[in-house]
């Protein structure tokens, strides 16, 4: 079994394009915030026209159509067809399943690399508590009809303490299914979640006796397992994405982060405007990348520090790592 930390790397950049922020379910833990984000639909010409503005890395940049549901948009497959025109290297589209606009029709398995579907649990009844009522069916179903096509698909599993007690499960579900690669997130305390009583995370201990294991399992048939390296001890390296990698964040009210942790505030480090895009004045995300504190990642400690712990001298335990830090399992 190989495993790896995927190191930061400037030669390997990711756009996380969210095309709109509009959705048919509300997950209890959807990050979108429409206040930081805008609830506007970008139209085609704009998508264009951003995708326009990160083409200069296209060969070392990964394009993920999000939303909100980004098949809600009807023109979903013309912005999937520009970003294969101006020459990215890979195009995924994150879905929470339902396929609107027939969007399977109108692209082919060549125009993307994965579909990526988002389950949070291994039962309807998990899932739906979550997702929303019938939100499991749909996404099994629209898997179903994708794989009919040929297409690769991923699957998303965002653990919760609502939902971590199924990963157990998932194994054989993602076996019988035919997915090709399995992505673990760790729920992150923003948008919906932020505004949960206990906010939901799991304990590092739960954590480390369940991630790494289940990871292996799914591995053990051919999958890909991604999932967040979390917690490093203190002898550990350190790094921000922020520093040492090129990943944006780009919303339709034009705002571009390059930590997903900092986008409940205004605190983008540029912006798109009349198709430009400007760096924003201080203070703003890149002023925090360059603080070294010994917890680790700055945005941790200031939003999430129930993740922390200390001995009795006031020394850190650990240390968080970047949210970006992904340990990657195969055979
Ligand atoms: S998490 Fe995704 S699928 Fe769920 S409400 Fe938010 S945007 Fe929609
Ligand atoms: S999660 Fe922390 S370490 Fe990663 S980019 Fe954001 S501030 Fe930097």
């Amino acid at each position: 079994m190989l495993k790896q930390t995927v190191a930061f790397s400037k030669e390997s950049s990711n756009l996380f394009f969210h095309i709109l922020t509009k959705c048919n379910l509300s997950c209890t833990h959807c990050y979108i915030n429409k206040e930081q984000h805008g609830a506007n639909t970008l139209d085609i010409e704009t998508i264009k026209n951003w995708l326009a503005l990160f083409s200069k890395k296209a060969a070392q940049t990964n394009v993920i159509f999000l939303g909100g549901e980004p098949t809600l948009h009807s023109d979903l497959s013309l912005a999937v067809k520009e970003a294969n025109r101006l020459g990215y290297k890979s195009i995924t589209i994150d879905t929470n399943g339902y396929l609107f606009h027939n969007i399977l029709d109108k692209i082919t398995p060549d125009d993307i690399g994965f579909l990526s579907f988002s389950l949070d649990g291994a039962t309807r009844a998990t899932n739906d508590a979550i997702r929303g009522e019938g939100s499991y069916d749909m996404v099994l179903k629209g898997i179903h009809k994708a794989l009919a096509k040929n297409f690769s698909c991923s699957m998303i599993y965002t653990v919760s303490d609502r939902n971590i007690h199924e990963l157990e499960l998932m194994p054989n579900l993602i076996r019988d299914l035919g997915i090709q690669r399995f992505f673990i997130q760790v729920i992150g305390i923003r948008g919906e979640s932020s505004k949960a009583r206990g906010k939901r995370q799991v304990s590092k201990k739960i954590w480390l006796d369940t991630i790494p294991r289940t990871a292996e399992k799914i591995a053990a048939q051919g999958i890909i397992v991604t999932y967040p390296k979390v917690f490093l001890t203190m002898d550990e390296p350190f790094q921000c994405a922020g520093n040492v990698a090129d990943n944006y964040f780009v919303f339709p009210n034009g705002r571009v982060y390059q930590c997903p942790i900092c986008e409940d505030f205004a605190l983008h480090s540029h912006e798109i405007r009349k198709n430009r895009l400007i760096a924003t004045p201080k203070i703003n995300e890149k002023d925090l990348f360059g603080l070294t504190i010994p917890e680790g990642c700055v945005m941790n400690k200031m939003i999430q520090p129930q993740n922390l712990s200390y001995t009795s001298e006031g020394v850190p335990e650990y240390k968080i790592a970047c949210c970006m830090l992904k340990e990657e399992i195969s055979i």
